[in-house]
């Protein structure tokens, strides 16, 4: 893209070069054919005036192409570096968490003070999290439970032992 870009300036630029060097020509060719104009001299006037203007309106139009040109691929890299800007921004957004789990019909209800165990309604000691739903108990209160019935209490999700965790966040 780099390359297409800095090959794409150089031609401009060598198509400038060329209109330069042949400025001086473009001028010869313009006197002649002033000076071959032929009919009366009110005649000669006009064509004269609608000439020069035809050639100040060409000669802008050389300059304002290149300028157009400068223009255009000025806007095409802006654009396109504010669009890799969007694409790939440096800062991603966290991702939302995992949706809550069901408690379900027949588990054991939450209390309704959450800092508490579920199973013993006490404050948790030991606060240990069972991975396959998420919610917190005491290690000895769920490992006895999970260890009999082989479930979360809660949501009666099958569960062994190897998925409960020790949580360290009090540490
Ligand atoms: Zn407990």
């Amino acid at each position: 893209m780099l390359l297409h870009f800095i090959v794409q300036d150089f031609m401009c630029l060598g198509f400038t070069f060329v209109v330069l060097l042949d400025k001086s020509w473009i001028s010869r060719i313009r006197s002649r054919e002033l000076e071959r104009l032929r009919g009366p001299p009110w005649l000669k006037i006009m064509q004269r005036v609608l000439l020069n203007c035809m050639y100040t309106t060409l000669d802008y139009a050389q300059t304002g192409l290149i300028a157009a040109v400068f223009f255009f691929k000025m806007m095409e890299w802006w654009y396109q570096s504010a669009e890799e800007r969007m694409s790939a921004p440096t800062v991603y957004p966290p991702p939302p968490p995992p949706p809550l789990p069901k408690v379900a019909k027949d588990g054991l209800p939450l209390p309704p003070d959450r800092t508490l165990c579920p199973l013993c309604c006490q404050k948790r000691n030991n606060p240990s999290v069972l991975s396959v739903s998420g919610f917190v108990f005491c290690y000895s209160c769920i490992f006895k439970s999970v260890s009999q019935h082989r479930r979360c209490p809660v949501t009666l999700m099958p569960a062994t032992v190897e998925q409960i965790r020790r949580l360290f966040h009090d540490l």
